[in-house]
This record gives C-alpha cells, structure tokens and sequence, in this order.
C-alpha cells in the first residue's frame, strides 16, 4: 500500500537491505500494535512481539518486491515503513505502462512466495498442507479461510511456532489479496490506473477514481457486514473518500 512519503522523525530507524535504504517510522510500531490490541484483542507479550516481528518482516519483503524490480529497471529507490504500511518510493524509474505493473504486482508477488516457502518448509518438515474448496477440512488441522477455501496444515509442535506461521500466512496470503484489489493507491489500484490511461489519459485516471470509489465502497460494506471486520471497513472508507476528493479536485481543476 502506499501513500505520500511522511517527513522524517527523530524516532526513524533506518538501515539497508540488498544495498537499498531503509527508513521506518516511529509511527509504524504504532499501527502494528493498535491492529491488534486496538478493538479488545487481548494478546500476551510474545505473541504480540511475534505478531510485530511478522508484520515488520512481511511488509519490509513486501516492499523490497517493488525496489529490486524498480533497481532492475534501472532506479534508485528506497523504502520507507509508515503508519499505513509501507512505500517503495522511485523517483528515477522508468515510467512506463509495463513496468510500472510489473513493478506494482512484484510487492504481493514477494509476500505470496513468502507464503508459499512458509508452508513449503512446514511441508518438508513431515506436516500436511492442503487446500478444501468444499471448506471441509480434516481432524485437527489449522484452518485460514481464504477466497474460494479454506487453506489448513497440521499444526506444528510449538504453540508459537503455528502462531508464527498463522501470522506469515495471513498477512503475506490474505494482505497480498487486499492489496490487490483496483483501489488507488493499493498496487491493484496502480495496475488498474495504468490499464486505464492506456487510451486517453485523462478519461482514464477519471474511470480509475470511479473505479476506486465504487471498490472501496462495495468492499468496506461487504467486510462490515460479512466479517464485523472494523479496522478493514474503515480503511476501505478512507480510501473510497480519498479517491472521492481526488475526483473532485481533478474535475473541478480540469488539470
Ligand atoms: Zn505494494
């Protein structure tokens, strides 16, 4: 997810991966923790430094998806971890339509193979993984649902190793397909931009915003009611009101 590069504090922290600078705010630890704790989750204090680890981790594999395909192009970006999850920002990148998508899909691409290496080491470790599109799942097992199924593996010995794991999946698995929803400015919402603005680019960055708010607004409906997922649906909110002022400024301004 990406929003505008927030100023830098006295709290950052910054240090590089792979030769790419990094900088995380202090207002990322703050948003890890309130989406667990924030709506009632009582947590003991491993399994909300465990749920901080993975959290940090997956973002930061995230975002390096998005910079080691934007340095291939020939940038020089740098990532920053902020209070609405993270940016690869590039301001020497190659603009165009088929890289910018390349680059966009790479940041869920990254977090998916993440994933899939996850349970592959906990396949290789002698414990089914499976998937049940019926949703029926065997005795036993840990379950995620995820579009289309139910995901569920046998849990492993160590009460925080399965949570750590449950952590990895569910934010690298389920975050990646949120993310990839054509809402702006999610990496969906990017590819689906640059799709738009193929032909006409002014009609185009028009349809993206239509396109924006109506996602937006179905999906925050959707996980209020379907799931009580608060956190999700006043995030979904957000972003429908933030594309909806783009809309206006854009119209108004006939830029
Ligand atoms: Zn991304």
């Amino acid at each position: 997810m990406a929003f505008a590069e927030p100023a830098p504090t006295q709290g950052d922290l910054h240090f590089r991966v792979f030769g790419i600078p990094v900088r995380v705010s202090p207002f990322f630890w703050l948003t890890t923790v309130i989406l667990q704790v924030g709506f009632g989750r009582k947590l003991s204090p491993p399994e909300l430094l465990i749920w901080i680890a993975v959290v940090f981790v997956s973002i930061l594999v995230h975002e390096l998806g998005h910079a080691l395909l934007q340095r291939t192009f020939g940038g020089r970006p740098w990532i920053v971890l902020h209070g609405f999850g993270g940016l690869s920002i590039c301001p020497d990148c190659d603009r165009r339509a088929g890289r910018q998508i390349l680059i966009s899909l790479a940041g869920p691409a990254a977090g998916f193979l993440a994933a899939l290496v996850a349970l592959t080491v906990v396949k290789a470790s002698g414990h089914a993984v499976g998937w049940s599109s019926s949703g029926i799942v065997p005795d036993d097992v840990i379950p995620m649902s995820l579009i289309g199924g139910e995901l569920y593996w046998q849990p492993l010995r160590s009460l925080n190793a399965n949570l750590v794991l449950y952590n990895i999946l569910y934010v690298n698995i389920f975050w990646g397909l949120v993310n990839l929803l054509p809402v702006y400015p999610l990496d969906g919402g990017r590819v689906a931009r640059e799709l738009c603005t193929l032909g006409n680019a002014r009609r185009g960055i028009v349809l993206s915003l239509q396109l924006s708010i109506a996602t937006a607004s179905l999906v925050a409906a959707y996980v209020l009611v379907e799931w009580r997922e608060i956190y999700l649906a006043l995030l979904f909110c957000y972003l429908a009101y933030l594309n909806f002022q783009t809309l206006q400024a854009y119209q108004r301004n006939a830029w």
